[in-house]
């Protein structure tokens, strides 16, 4: 799946490299100025809207880099972002962006971040060079200087051609182009993106991902973008936040979140899976099992050895056994799973492709 999302990009970086980056580098800059303090804090931070618990004790440190706020509808990151952008009143606890109070400090705070909302936040009536420009006036820039980045950043997220066209006649990639342009026409040292690929189709999702991953990895900005899908989040972030009904589950680095998890032995037989089954669970092994392919947790080094005893004892052929690396879409549903969040069943986690696409006996 990711291999085949990244060929799709890479044809479609050739579309774009001619595109210089609207961005002033600052990426050594930056790293000075903030002395590798975290950029946006937050403890002890809640939001009630009434009686409604919608964010529960957050407490966040996030560093430079992008960052994905990956969790089911509800969980409560677009009120998250509020917060962090002083949009809306915390009911308790307090938070800082780039070392500014969000509950006094919002004015300042959003003169240095770009903010694209979930909803539409887009005038239909405008072109699209009018709605950027105004934009950047509404954040203090004067005219001509709102107007000369206008046409930079429309032209940096692919809307060169379509700038003078008027919103109403874009489509959902277009608008949500266009958000990210407005976005972006401050140049701030931050971009928060709610649900950037929402609506989109493949094209303008990887679009969307790729712009995304170059204001990190050419501009040295910082990205702090929410998602559902572990996918967009995994193309574009290293680090990654997991939300869940307010609560904040999971704050690590991508490359280390698989450590969160048990891991599990695959193993696949020819005949006797009920057999095998028996002899794994009176060896005390949980069996998670879709067939021939049988999947238990991998205790320690002496696993593999006890599950050869037990296919003996089950008179079972062992065709193939190996340690099955959950991808990152497995490790989040595996980790809402155990919150009790109803998101899949963890049998549903034994896709085809782990199952060699065999029927069942
Ligand atoms: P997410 O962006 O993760 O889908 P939200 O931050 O939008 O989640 O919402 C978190 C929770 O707060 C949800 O239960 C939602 O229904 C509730 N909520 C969001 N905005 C409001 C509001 N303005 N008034 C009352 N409840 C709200
Ligand atoms: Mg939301």
């Amino acid at each position: 799946l990711t291999s085949s999302l990244r060929s799709g990009i890479s044809s479609s970086d050739a579309l774009t490299s001619e595109v210089r980056l609207p961005l002033g580098s600052r990426g050594s800059e930056m790293g000075t100025e903030l002395n590798g303090a975290p950029v946006i804090t937050a403890v002890n931070l809640r939001k009630m809207y009434g009686p409604h618990l919608a964010l529960d004790d957050v407490n966040l440190e996030i560093p430079s880099g992008a960052v994905g706020i990956l969790g089911p509808n509800g969980a409560g990151k677009s009120t998250l972002f509020k917060c962090l952008l002083g949009l809306i009143k915390t009911t308790s606890g307090e938070g800082t962006v780039l070392g500014y109070d969000i509950r006094t400090e919002g004015d300042k705070i959003r003169s240095r971040i770009g903010y694209m909302p979930e909803y539409d936040a887009l005038d239909p009536g405008l072109a699209a060079i009018d709605q950027v420009r105004y934009s950047g006036e509404l954040l203090g820039m004067n005219p001509a200087h709102a107007t000369q980045r206008a046409h930079e950043v429309l032209e940096y997220v692919g809307l060169k051609d379509q700038r003078y066209r008027k919103i109403e006649t874009f489509s959902t990639g277009m608008m949500q182009a266009t958000k990210l342009a407005c976005a972006l026409v401050h140049d701030p040292e931050i971009l928060i993106c709610d649900e950037p690929t929402n609506g989109l189709d493949q094209r303008a999702r990887e679009f969307m991902l790729q712009t995304l991953r170059r204001t990190v990895s050419e501009g040295g900005r910082s990205v702090l973008m929410s998602s559902h899908v572990m996918d967009d989040v995994q193309d574009v972030c290293d680090r990654i936040v997991m939300i869940h009904k307010g609560k904040i589950v999971v704050q690590s680095r991508i490359d280390e979140l698989a450590k969160q998890v048990d891991r599990e032995i695959e193993i696949s037989i020819w005949g006797g899976a009920s057999r095998m089954q028996a002899a794994l669970e009176g060896r005390g092994f949980e069996v998670r099992r879709l067939g021939r392919v049988i999947r238990v947790d991998r205790v320690d080094d002496n696993t593999t050895f006890v599950i050869l005893e037990a296919a003996v004892e089950a008179g079972v052929q062992v065709r193939q056994m190996q340690e099955y690396e959950p991808d990152l879409e497995d490790i989040f549903l595996l980790i809402m799973d155990k919150l009790g969040a109803k998101v899949k069943g963890t049998s549903e986690l034994m896709t085809e492709s782990h199952t060699g696409g065999g029927s069942p006996e």
